[in-house]
């Protein structure tokens, strides 16, 4: 317990702030020690394995699948045989049964999942439980309520699913990107292959578990463990009818060069460098709340996190100072604790990626802040940090860091703002901060993102289209959007069952 301060007579407060420890309690999740990939509804032993391991301890978790060529071969044959048999004919009402079971489920079990998420990615337990969990569950009753929609969705267009669809996902979001790509594939009438990231596969193979509680048809999900050798396989499969990628740039770009010319469907959702720009006329501490968890909110490990702060120069100081003042409360350390606001790096090549930029940002002469903070000894830890002083040309202001770290920068008229904001080969989100609804809505039109936030960040919903300009990739995610990569239509190529 803090000590009082009890110089004033009134109201005494604590001198500083600590807070007693309240750890989430493991036991909630049973870890097995070995999973194999799922397909066709079993549990089929891999070829080989390796560790997945918590990054905030570095402790292993459990033994996972390495799938081979072989693994996804089974895979997609067993979706594909899923799909022949019985899932693609199904009505809309039928499998929308299923998908609201699937997210009933996930609702129940919302402790459990959270934990292990917390576990496995280094993410604070208090965003994997208030809003991993249950964005999870909403993609999955959202896109229930379309399974039987899908011919009011797009009138006269004969609406009919794709196929085989192979998914693969990144690290940062591990249960809400299955969700993402999942339910909308299924509602479709498709059936899946999907593969977690490398570091983060088991919430993946808890899904499973969900998926049998569901009665979900055998071979409609079908989960294949592995590295980046494994989404390759998945990406090059001749069954695969659509490839939906959540990732880097660069792979994003070889998957692309890779199915050129195949007539497989690609969706790419890739990184981003968005920009957060503050006017003078915002409310000051609201756009500070609005900046920390636009850069800070699960460790920077975010696609369309606001990594490029522009703040218009008559405010820069006071602005500045808030943040830095901000910057002191926060609580890095254990993802498992309640009180926790930045967790671990998801790996430890994600740390010395982070590290590199950072010490790149210092050599080309960036101003740097970090708050004091004790960092636990084991594990991957990053201090949140704030760079000022900063150029446009410098890597901090350009690359996609992911990771804690904020680049300040100014502008004094709208029109800089728009000129600076675009000046990125990215375009995933920005943020806008004005009291001014016509400021707001000329800002807008000109932002070249997917996304533009007003007077708030990093705010998702599943009714909300989501998805890139240029290099931050194309296609969309999330609303009645986000059907239309699952469907084919009248006058289209269909591949067949
Ligand atoms: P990747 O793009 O490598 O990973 C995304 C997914 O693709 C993972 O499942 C990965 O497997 C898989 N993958 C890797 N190589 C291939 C391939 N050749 N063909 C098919 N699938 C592949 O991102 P990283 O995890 O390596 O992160 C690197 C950087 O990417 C980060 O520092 C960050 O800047 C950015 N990033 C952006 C994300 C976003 O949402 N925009 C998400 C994640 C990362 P595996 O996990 O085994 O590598």
């Amino acid at each position: 317990m803090a000590e009082l301060d009890r110089t004033q007579q009134h109201a005494p407060a604590p001198k500083d702030w600590t807070y007693a420890p309240a750890p989430e309690s493991r036991d909630v999740v049973r870890i097995a020690e070995r999973y194999s990939n799922f397909v066709g509804g079993e549990w089929v032993e891999p070829s080989g394995t390796y560790a997945t391991i918590s990054p905030s301890s570095e402790e292993p978790l459990a033994t996972v699948a390495q799938g081979t060529d072989a693994d996804v071969d089974a895979a997609v044959v067993a979706a594909r045989d899923a799909f022949a048999n019985g899932w693609s004919e199904l009505s809309g009402s039928e499998r929308a049964k299923y998908l609201f079971r699937i997210a009933r489920i996930l609702q129940e079990r919302s402790r459990e999942f959270a934990v292990l998420e917390s576990l496995n990615g280094g993410k604070p337990i208090k965003e994997s439980r208030d809003v991993d969990l249950p964005l999870a569950a909403a993609h999955f009753f959202y896109y229930a309520g379309w399974a039987d929609k899908l011919e009011y969705a797009f009138p006269n267009r004969r609406p009919r699913p794709v196929g085989v669809a192979g998914q693969i996902i990144p690290w940062n979001f591990p249960l809400l990107m299955l969700a993402w790509k999942v339910a909308p594939a299924l509602a479709c009438g498709n059936t899946v292959v999907l593969k977690p990231a490398e570091t983060t596969p088991l919430t993946a193979l808890l899904f499973c578990d969900v998926l049998r509680q569901a009665d979900l048809p055998a071979g409609v999900v079908n989960i294949v463990t592995g590295d980046g050798r494994t989404g390759a396989a998945l990406v090059e499969h001749d069954g695969v009818d659509k490839i939906a990628f959540t990732g880097s740039t660069e792979v994003g770009k070889a998957i692309q060069r890779r199915l050129a010319g195949t007539g497989k469907r690609l969706t790419l959702e890739l990184g981003g460098k968005a920009a957060n720009i503050v006017f003078d006329d915002s409310a000051l501490d609201q756009a500070v709340e609005g900046i920390v968890n636009g850069i800070y909110f699960n460790q920077g490990h975010v696609c369309c996190a606001g990594s490029r702060l522009f703040v218009q120069e008559s405010i820069y100081e006071p602005l500045v100072e808030k943040l830095k003042r901000r910057l002191t409360t926060l609580r890095v350390g254990d993802p498992l604790d309640k009180n926790t606001d930045v967790g671990a790096i998801n790996s430890a090549m994600q740390l010395e990626k982070i590290r590199s930029l950072v010490q790149s940002g210092v050599d080309e002469g960036a101003e740097i802040y970090q708050p004091p903070c004790r960092l636990p000894e084991k594990g991957y830890w990053f201090a949140p940090t704030v760079f000022t002083n900063v150029a446009q040309s410098y890597r901090i202001a350009q690359e996609e860091i992911f990771g804690p770290v904020l680049s300040v920068l100014t502008f004094r008229t709208p029109d800089e703002a728009v000129e600076k904001a675009n000046n990125t080969p990215y375009g995933l989100s920005a943020g806008v901060w004005t009291e001014k609804g016509s400021r707001i809505l000329w800002m807008a039109q000109r932002m070249r993102a997917g996304v533009v936030w007003a007077n708030t960040f990093n705010r998702f919903d599943p009714t909300s289209p989501f998805g890139g300009y240029k290099e931050s990739g194309f296609g969309r995610e999330g609303g009645r959007h986000g059907l239309e990569p699952y469907l084919t239509f009248d006058g289209e190529g269909r591949h067949d069952a």
